[in-house]
C-alpha cells in the first residue's frame, strides 16, 4: 500500500503552541496523570459509544466496551488504546488542536510569574489532558476510527511542537489507539508495575475494564454505588479529580443513596477553591448524569439550582429514561424531585459545616458565598434557611458575621439589622454614614459585594428583624441633643441658605442625626432606591438618571457655625458663603463617587485656598 497518500500538515495555533511548550518544559512534577488523562478520554469515548448502542437503534454490531494498555520497554512505547466512539477528521482538528479553555496559558503563566508551583496536576483542569502526554513523549500516533457508517480511519501524528500531520489509515475496529513513543528519561512509563500502579491509584473506578498484558486492572463498580464504609477517603478524592480534572482535594462531599418512591444515588462535592471561571460561561459543568449506570451527561445541571452551581459529582438515577433530551429531563417530576432533594440536603451539609467550624465555613463562604447570595433572589423558598449561610463584614467583627451573630449582639431597643451598601469594603468603613452609628456603638453590617445591593434590600426579615440601610433618609438614631447645638431658628435659616443655592438639584435639606465629623452627606429620599444600587443601574445604563437626593446637614458642624455668623456679618460675603454651599454639596456628590465634573470643584478650592492664603495687608 502506497504510504500517506494523503498526508496533511497543520500548524499548532500561536496558544497551543506556547502551551506545548510550557508543557513539555517546565511541568516535571506528577508526571504520571498523563495516564489519567487518556484513560479519563478513553473512558469519555467509550461512555459515548455505549450510549450510542443503547439508545441509538441502528444496528450497529455490539462490540466490547474496554481499554486496553499495550507496554514495550525495548521500543519504549506505550499504546492505549479503547474501543470507543473515534473522531472524524473534523474532531481532530477542532477537538484535539485546540483549547478549550481560553484562559489556560494566562493561568500558568501567572503561576510561574508568581513563583508558585506549577505541577502537571493541573493540566486536566482546562480540556488540554490529552496534550500532557507530551511531558513523556516525544511523538504520539493516534489511529483512529470513527463511529459513523461512512467514516474512514486515520492515523494524527506529532512531536508536539509546532505542527501535527493527519493521513489515511487502516483501523478497522470502532475506536481509537495511541501510542506514545516515550523520551529516554520517561522509560518507566513502559514498566508494567510501574503502570499497573498508576491505573490502581487514579483510575480504579473507571467504568470499562482496563486490560494490562492479561490482567483486568481495575474492579468493576461505581463508587457511588458503594456503601459509604466501603470507600476510603482517598479513593473518594481520586474520583472527584478524575471526573472534574480538579488537582486538589475538595472541600468536602456529600454521599447520597435514596430509596423510596424515587430512588437515586448522588455522589457530590464541594472543590476546595472557585475555579478560574467560577462565573464564565465556559465553565466546565461537572455533574455527570448516570441512568441505570450507564453514563448520560456530564453538564445535567438541571439537577441543581443556579446558587449551588458550584457543586460537582455524580447523580445515577433508575427512574430516568435513558435517551430524553435535556429540555425533556428539565421538566420531568423525576428531575425536579432529585433537584429538590439535593438542594434539601446541600443546604443542610452546608449549615452543619457553619455550626461546626466557624472559621473553616468562612473559607467555604469566600470560594462560593457570592453564587450562594444569589438564590435569595431565585429561590423564595429556602431564603430563611440561606440567610443563615449568610456572611457579611461588620463594624464590630474582623472576620464575617453571620446573621444570627449580629442579631445577637443587638442591644437595648434596637429593632433593626442596619446595613451599608458601598464599592468596596475600604470606602465602606470610611463612609460618612456610618459616623453615627460608631459613635453609638451600633453594629452595621458592611456589603461591597454587587450581589448584595441586588439581594438584602429586598430580604424582608431575619428572625422577626427588618434590614434597614444607613443611608436612608428618615433615620432617627434617638436624640442625644447636643449643647452646642444650633438654636432651632438658626437651623431654619441655615438650612433655607442651602435650599436657595441648591435649588432643584436635591430634593431637601434637613438636619443630620447620624453625623459626627463631617459636614453633610447625601442620602436617599425616604422610600427611594439606596444610592449604591443607583450606581450599579447607573453603570449598566449611562441614561439612566437617578432620584433626587435629600442633602443632610451636620447643624453641630463648625463650617455652619461660621457661614451663619458670616451672613449676619456686615461684610457683603454672599459669594463666598454660596461657593462654601456647593463645596460640601459636591464633597457629598465626590465621596458617593457621584461627581460629574470635578474641574468646577477643583477650581473653587483653588479660589478658596487663594483666599485663605492671602497673607493680611
Ligand atoms: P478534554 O478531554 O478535557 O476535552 P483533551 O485535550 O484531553 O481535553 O481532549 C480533547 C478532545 O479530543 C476530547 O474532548 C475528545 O473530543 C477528543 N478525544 C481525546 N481522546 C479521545 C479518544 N480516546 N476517543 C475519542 N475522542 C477523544
Amino acid at each position: 500500500m502506497a504510504e500517506n497518500t494523503a498526508t496533511q500538515q497543520f500548524e499548532y495555533k500561536a496558544e497551543m503552541q506556547q502551551l506545548l511548550h510550557l508543557i513539555v518544559n517546565s511541568l516535571y512534577t506528577n508526571q504520571e496523570i498523563f495516564l489519567r488523562e487518556l484513560i479519563s478520554n478513553a473512558s469519555d469515548a467509550l461512555n459515548k459509544a455505549r450510549f450510542q448502542q443503547l439508545t441509538d437503534h441502528s444496528g450497529e454490531g455490539y462490540q466490547d466496551l474496554k481499554i486496553t494498555i499495550t507496554l514495550d520497554p525495548d521500543a519504549r512505547t506505550l499504546s492505549i488504546e479503547d474501543s470507543g466512539i473515534g473522531m472524524t477528521r473534523d474532531d481532530l482538528i477542532s477537538r484535539l488542536g485546540t483549547i478549550a479553555s481560553s484562559g489556560t496559558l494566562a493561568f500558568i503563566e501567572e503561576q510561574k510569574a508568581s513563583g508558585k508551583p506549577v505541577d502537571a496536576d493541573m493540566i486536566g483542569q482546562f480540556g488540554v489532558g490529552f496534550y500532557s502526554a507530551f511531558m513523556v513523549a516525544d511523538e504520539i500516533v493516534l489511529e483512529t476510527l470513527h463511529a459513523g457508517e461512512d467514516a474512514n480511519p486515520l492515523i494524527w501524528k506529532s512531536d508536539g511542537t509546532g505542527t501535527y500531520a493527519i493521513s489515511d489509515g487502516t483501523r478497522n475496529e470502532r475506536g481509537t489507539r495511541i501510542t506514545l513513543h516515550l523520551k529516554e528519561e520517561a522509560k518507566e512509563f513502559a514498566e508494567e508495575t510501574r503502570i499497573r500502579s498508576i491505573i490502581r491509584k487514579y483510575s480504579n473506578f473507571v467504568d470499562f475494564p482496563i486490560h494490562l498484558g492479561s490482567d483486568q486492572v481495575n474492579t468493576l463498580k461505581a463508587l457511588w454505588k458503594k456503601r459509604k464504609d466501603e470507600i476510603t477517603e482517598e479513593e473518594r478524592n481520586e474520583f472527584y479529580k478524575f471526573i472534574t480534572g480538579d488537582y486538589t482535594d475538595p472541600f468536602g462531599h456529600l454521599h447520597l443513596q435514596i430509596e423510596g418512591v424515587l430512588c437515586f444515588e448522588a455522589l457530590l462535592f464541594v472543590p476546595a477553591q472557585a475555579p478560574v471561571n467560577l462565573f464564565r460561561e465556559e465553565r466546565r459543568s461537572d455533574l455527570h448524569l448516570y441512568c441505570s449506570g450507564v453514563f448520560v451527561r456530564d453538564d445535567a445541571e438541571e439537577l441543581l439550582p443556579e446558587y449551588l452551581s458550584f457543586v460537582r459529582g455524580v447523580v445515577d438515577t433508575d427512574d430516568l429514561p435513558l435517551n430524553v433530551s435535556r429540555e425533556v429531563t428539565q421538566k420531568s417530576p423525576v428531575a425536579q424531585r432529585i433537584r429538590s432533594t439535593l438542594t434539601g440536603k446541600l443546604l443542610g451539609l452546608l449549615e452543619e459545616w457553619a455550626t461546626e467550624d466557624a472559621e473553616r465555613f468562612e473559607k467555604f463562604f469566600h470560594n462560593f458565598g457570592a453564587v450562594l447570595k444569589t438564590g435569595l433572589w431565585s429561590d423564595f423558598s429556602k431564603r430563611d434557611e440561606l440567610l443563615k449561610l449568610m456572611r457579611y463584614p461588620s463594624t464590630h467583627s474582623e472576620n464575617l458575621t453571620s446573621l444570627q451573630d449580629y442579631v445577637n449582639r443587638m442591644t437595648g431597643g434596637q429593632e433593626t439589622i442596619y446595613y451599608l451598601l458601598a464599592d468596596s469594603l475600604e470606602s465602606a468603613r470610611k463612609s460618612p454614614h456610618l459616623e453615627g452609628f460608631v459613635r453609638k456603638g451600633i453594629e452595621v453590617l458592611l456589603l461591597p459585594d454587587p450581589i448584595d445591593a441586588l439581594t438584602l434590600p429586598n430580604v424582608q426579615k431575619f428572625e422577626e428583624k427588618t434590614f434597614t440601610s444607613v443611608t436612608g433618609a428618615d433615620l432617627d438614631l434617638g436624640d442625644d441633643q447636643d449643647s452646642e447645638s444650633l438654636p432651632g431658628d438658626d437651623q431654619d435659616s441655615l438650612l433655607s441658605l442651602f435650599r436657595i443655592q441648591l435649588g432643584d438639584r436635591i430634593q431637601d435639606v434637613t438636619v443630620s442625626r447620624r453625623l459626627v465629623d463631617s459636614a453633610a452627606t447625601l442620602v436617599a429620599p425616604k422610600d427611594g432606591v439606596d444610592p449604591q444600587l443607583e450606581r450599579m443601574m447607573k453603570s449598566m445604563n449611562p441614561d439612566y438618571e437617578g432620584m433626587k437626593k435629600v442633602l443632610e446637614v451636620n447643624v453641630d458642624h463648625p463650617l455652619m457655625k461660621n457661614i451663619l455668623a458670616l451672613k449676619s456679618s456686615d461684610e457683603n460675603q454672599d459669594t463666598l458663603i454660596e461657593e462654601a454651599i456647593e463645596q460640601v454639596y459636591e464633597g457629598a456628590l465626590l465621596l458617593d463617587g457621584n461627581l460629574t465634573e470635578p474641574s468646577a470643584f477643583v477650581a473653587r478650592m483653588i479660589r478658596i485656598l487663594v483666599d485663605a492664603t492671602r497673607t493680611p495687608q
